[in-house]
C-alpha cells in the first residue's frame, strides 16, 4: 500500500477555497469518531477508532468508554502481554493484522499504540502500556506502528506525554525534571516518531509541569516537530482540549470528539480578533487535510482478512507473552500419561479474563478458555476435572455469601485430591483494573488465595496460572506453588495459549517487561503516587522500575527481564569493541554466542545492559541498551550483535539543552535478565569531553575542572596583584572547603585585590578559547537561575 506524502498542490487549492468558519470546523471532529467533511469542495470525512490490541469500531451513536458493544474484531493480547514477548517481529505482525482489519472496515486511523512508561504498578491502565523501560517501549511501539502503517492505515501514538496514572488524569500536573522527562518519559515517543513516523500523535489529558499537554507549544511543536521532525497530525485525547485557541496555537491540529461547534466558534472569534493568525489556523487545517488525503488510497481498496489466521496469530502472540516465573523440579510442562487425571481449579480457567476495561475493550470474534483448550489438548488420554473454587464479581452466585464460598472451597479440595497434577487459576477481577482509575494495592483477592491455601494444604504445592493486566505480588502464592505461570491478559486466544504452554506444545519464552516487586512499598514512586490536589511529583526521577531496585540493591519478587524456559541457554564468547569513528555515530559493538543446551526447541531473549561507573552525572546502576530474541533448536547456537550509538550512551543535560556523550569506561553485560548477568566486559571509548559552560555562578571547583578555565584561572592567581596564590590550590583540605564557593564570592573576599572585572575578563577569555567546549560563555548571562519563561523547567 502506498504511503506517499500528501499532494501539496491539492491541499493548497482546498486551503484557498475554504472559509475561516470551514477551516475552524475542520479542526474538530464531526462526531465521536469522524473528521468533518466539506461536501462543496469534495473533502471527505475519515473514521478513526481504538486501538490498540484490536478494533473497537462502534455503531452509530455508540458510547465512548467501551461499555457498549462494538463491531466484532480480533482481540489480540493487550500491550502488557505483547511486551512480555520482547519480539519486535511479532509486534509488527500484530500491527499488520490490525491494519488489515482496519482496511476491511474502512477505518483510517487506529488509536494506538499506548507507550507510556509504567511508573507505578498501580496505574489502572498499565495493561495498555508496554514497559517500565523506555528502550523496550520504544522498540515495540516502533514495530507495531511500522506494521500497521504499511497497510496504508495510520497509527495514533499515545498518550503524549507523561500520562502515567489515571487518578485525576484530566487535570493532574505531572511535575518532572527535564532530564527524567527526556531520558525516560519522552524517549519512547522520540524513538517511535523518528523511526516509524506515525501519521498521528495523541496528546494526553494531563498537564506537564503545569501546562496542559493539549496546549503546550514546547511539547507539541518545539520538541515533537522541531526537534524530532514529526510531520503528522496531533489529535487530542477525547475531551483533552481545555482551550481550543491555545491548543491550535501550540500545535494541536484536531480536537476530538465534536464539541457541537463550540470550539470552532471560539477559533473563528480568535481569528477575527487577531488572537490567532490565519497562518496558525491554516497549519492545523493543512495537517487535517494531509491526513484525509493520506487515508484515501487504502479506502479506495478495502481489503478482507482471514479471521482464522488472525485467531492463530493472537494465540501465538499470547503464548509468546506468557512468562514462566517459577518452575521447581520441572513441574511444567505437564507430564501426564494415559489414564491420569488433571485437576483444574479456578473460575478464570472457564471464564477467561482476557483484556482490560475502558476504551480499548474489543468485542472479540472468538473466545477461547483454558479449560476447554486443555481438554482438547489432552483429549482421550487424560481426564480433566474442574472446580471453579471462587466466583467472580457479577456472577449469579456472587452474592450467595459464606455458604457458597465454603461449598466452592470444599469442591475445589475434593477435585484436587488424588489428581496427578493440579493447576489453580487466579487473577484480578475486571473491577480491579481499568482505564479511568488506579489500583490501590497489588494483592490478589483474599478469597482466591484462600482456595489456593486450602487446595495446597490438602495436596501440596500446585501449579498456579495468573491472569492480570497490572502486576500482582506473589508472596501469598509462593509457599503453595511449584510453578507460577504469569499469563497476563491473553486476548481472545489466550486460553489456547495457556494450554499450549502448560502441555509443552509451546516452550515458554516470555520475559518480564516490568519488575514484580515484593511489596508495593518497595516501588520507587510509592511516596509520590498518585499525588494530591492536582499535582503529582515525580520525586524518584530517573529511578523507575529496575533502575530503582538496582540502585538500592533491593530484593524483588521477580526482576525485570526474568522468564524461564523448558530449555536452557549457554552464553559465551563475549566480544566488546570500540568502533573506529570515521564520522559514524556507532561507538561500541558487543557480540556473544547463545546456544540452546537443553532438549527442546526454544527462544531466548538476550539483553544488553550498560553501566557508566565513572560518569560525572547520576546514573542508574545499569540500563537496558539492547535486546534480541533468538529461536534455537536443541544444540544449535547463534551469534548476537549489538551496536550502540553515542546517543544510546548519552544523558540529557538541562543546562546545555542537549544530549551529552561522556567518553571513558563503559561496562557491558550480556544478560538473561536485569539480575542474571552472564557475560561481562569493559571498553574505553574516546571522544571530546563536553564541559558545562562557566558563568558568574560557577564555583572554584568547577573552574578547576574546566578544560579551558582551569589554566586561565591558575594564570590569574599566579601572576595577580597579591603575588602567587596558587599554593591555595595545592592544599586538598583548603580546596574541599573553598571549592564549592562561587569564584565571584572568593574574589570579593580578597580585600579588593581581585574584583568583578577580573571575573568578566576570565569569562571572555574562556569564551574565546573554548574551541573544544561545546557551550561557550554567554556574556548576557549573569547567573544559572533564570527567570525567563522559555527556561521554564520541563
Ligand atoms: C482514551 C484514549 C482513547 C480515546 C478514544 C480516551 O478516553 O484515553 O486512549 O483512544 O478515549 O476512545
Amino acid at each position: 500500500m502506498s504511503t506517499e506524502r500528501p499532494d501539496d498542490h491539492a491541499i493548497d487549492t482546498w486551503l484557498a477555497a475554504l472559509t475561516v468558519a470551514e477551516k475552524a470546523d475542520l479542526c474538530s471532529g464531526a462526531d465521536f469518531w469522524h473528521t468533518r467533511a466539506v461536501e462543496r469542495l469534495g473533502i471527505p470525512a475519515i473514521l478513526v477508532s481504538d486501538g490498540p490490541h484490536g478494533l473497537r469500531i462502534q455503531a452509530e451513536g455508540g458510547d465512548h468508554l467501551g461499555i457498549d458493544a462494538s463491531l466484532p474484531a480480533t482481540c489480540f493480547p493487550p500491550a502488557v502481554t505483547l511486551a512480555s514477548s520482547w519480539n519486535v517481529e511479532l509486534l509488527g505482525q500484530i500491527g499488520d493484522a490490525i491494519g488489515a482489519e482496519a482496511r476491511a472496515h474502512e477505518l483510517s486511523v487506529v488509536l494506538g499504540p499506548g507507550i507510556n512508561i509504567k511508573r507505578s504498578p498501580l496505574c489502572g491502565r498499565n495493561f495498555e502500556y508496554f514497559s517500565e523501560d523506555p528502550l523496550l517501549a520504544g522498540e515495540l511501539g516502533t514495530a507495531w506502528v511500522l506494521g500497521l502503517q504499511l497497510r496504508g492505515v495510520g497509527a495514533s501514538l499515545k498518550h503524549f506525554a507523561v500520562n502515567n496514572q489515571e487518578t485525576d488524569r484530566l487535570r493532574v500536573s505531572a511535575e518532572v525534571d527535564e532530564r527524567t522527562l527526556r531520558e525516560l518519559y519522552l524517549a519512547p515517543f522520540e524513538a517511535v516518531v523518528r523511526r516509524a513516523e506515525p501519521w498521528t500523535v495523541m496528546c494526553s489529558y494531563n498537564r506537564v509541569n503545569g501546562v496542559y499537554a493539549s496546549q503546550d507549544p514546547w511539547l507539541l511543536t518545539e520538541v515533537l516537530r522541531d526537534t524530532w521532525g514529526f510531520d503528522g497530525l496531533v489529535v487530542s485525547d477525547w475531551g483533552a482540549v481545555n482551550d481550543p485557541v491555545a491548543a491550535l496555537a501550540a500545535g494541536l491540529d484536531l480536537e476530538m470528539p465534536a464539541t457541537s461547534g463550540a470550539s470552532a466558534a471560539k477559533v473563528v472569534a480568535a481569528v477575527e480578533s487577531g488572537a490567532l493568525t490565519v497562518d496558525q489556523l491554516d497549519l492545523g487545517v493543512r495537517r487535517v487535510l494531509e491526513l484525509v488525503q493520506r487515508s484515501q488510497p487504502a479506502l479506495a481498496e478495502p481489503a478482507t482478512f482471514s479471521d482464522e489466521a488472525h485467531h492463530r496469530l493472537a494465540r501465538r502472540a499470547a503464548a509468546e507473552g506468557i512468562v514462566l516465573l517459577r518452575n521447581d523440579d520441572a513441574a511444567l510442562p505437564l507430564d501426564l500419561t494415559n489414564g491420569q487425571r488433571l485437576a483444574v481449579i479456578g473460575e478464570f480457567a472457564r471464564t477467561p479474563r482476557y483484556q482490560g476495561a475502558g476504551s480499548s475493550q474489543v468485542n472479540p470474534l472468538h473466545l477461547d478458555d483454558a479449560l476447554t483448550c486443555l481438554r482438547d489438548h489432552l483429549v482421550d488420554a487424560v481426564t480433566v476435572d474442574f472446580a471453579p473454587g471462587y466466583v467472580l464479581p457479577g456472577d449469579a452466585d456472587a452474592d450467595e455469601g459464606t455458604d457458597t464460598t465454603a461449598r466452592l472451597l470444599d469442591e475445589a479440595v475434593a477435585t484436587a485430591k488424588g489428581a496427578d497434577a493440579v493447576v489453580v487459576f487466579l487473577g484480578l477481577p475486571p473491577e480491579e483494573e481499568s482505564e479511568g482509575f488506579d489500583r490501590t494495592h497489588l494483592d490478589l483477592p483474599a478469597e482466591q488465595i484462600a482456595v489456593l491455601e486450602a487446595v495446597a494444604s490438602s495436596v501440596g504445592p500446585v501449579i498456579v496460572v495468573l491472569s492480570n493486566g497490572g502486576v500482582v505480588t506473589t508472596a501469598a502464592i509462593e509457599p503453595h506453588a511449584r510453578a507460577i505461570v504469569e499469563a497476563w491478559l491473553g486476548g481472545q486466544a489466550g486460553g489456547g495459549a495457556v494450554a499450549d504452554v502448560l502441555t509443552g506444545a509451546v516452550c515458554p519464552s516470555g520475559k518480564l517487561a516490568e519488575t514484580i516487586p515484593l511489596r508495593l512499598e518497595d516501588t520507587a514512586s510509592f511516596h509520590n503516587f498518585p499525588g494530591e490536589d492536582r499535582v503529582v511529583r515525580y520525586g524518584e526521577g530517573l529511578f523507575v522500575g529496575y533502575r530503582h531496585h538496582d540502585a538500592i540493591d533491593g530484593a524483588v519478587a521477580y526482576p525485570f527481564g526474568h522468564g524461564l524456559s523448558y530449555t536452557t541457554f549457554e552464553y559465551r564468547d563475549l566480544t566488546v569493541i570500540a568502533l573506529p569513528q570515521f564520522g559514524g555515530d556507532e561507538v561500541v559493538e558487543v557480540g556473544a554466542t547463545i546456544r540452546n543446551t537443553g532438549d527442546v526447541a526454544g527462544a531466548e531473549i538476550v539483553q544488553l545492559y550498560v553501566s557508566r561507573p565513572e560518569s560525572t552525572v547520576v546514573r542508574p546502576v545499569r540500563e537496558l541498551a539492547g535486546f534480541t530474541k533468538v529461536f534455537l533448536e536443541p544444540g544449535d547456537s547463534t551469534m548476537v550483535t549489538f551496536r550502540l550509538t553515542r546517543r544510546d550512551l548519552s544523558t540529557w543535560s538541562p543546562r546545555l539543552g542537549d544530549w551529552v556523550f561522556e567518553p571513558g569506561r563503559i561496562d557491558v553485560s550480556v544478560s538473561a535478565s536485569s539480575r542474571d548477568h552472564r557475560l561481562f566486559g569493559v571498553v574505553d571509548v574516546a571522544g571530546p569531553t563536553v564541559a558545562l559552560p562557566l558563568d558568574r555562578a560557577s564555583t572554584l571547583a568547577e573552574w578547576l575542572d574546566h578544560p579551558v578555565g582551569r589554566d586561565l584561572l591558575v594564570d590569574l592567581l599566579e601572576h595577580g596583584p597579591a603575588g602567587d596564590l596558587t599554593f591555595l590550590l595545592a592544599d586538598q583540605a583548603t580546596l574541599r572547603m573553598i571549592g564549592p564557593f562561587p569564584l565571584t564570592r572568593l574574589l570579593a573576599m580578597t580585600g579588593g585585590l581581585y574584583g568583578e572585572d577580573d571575573l568578566t575578563g576570565l569569562l571572555h577569555k574562556v569564551g574565546e578559547q573554548a574551541t573544544d567546549v561545546e557551550a561557550a560563555f554567554d556574556p548576557r548571562q549573569t547567573g544559572w537561575e533564570s527567570d525567563r519563561p522559555e527556561d521554564r523547567p520541563h
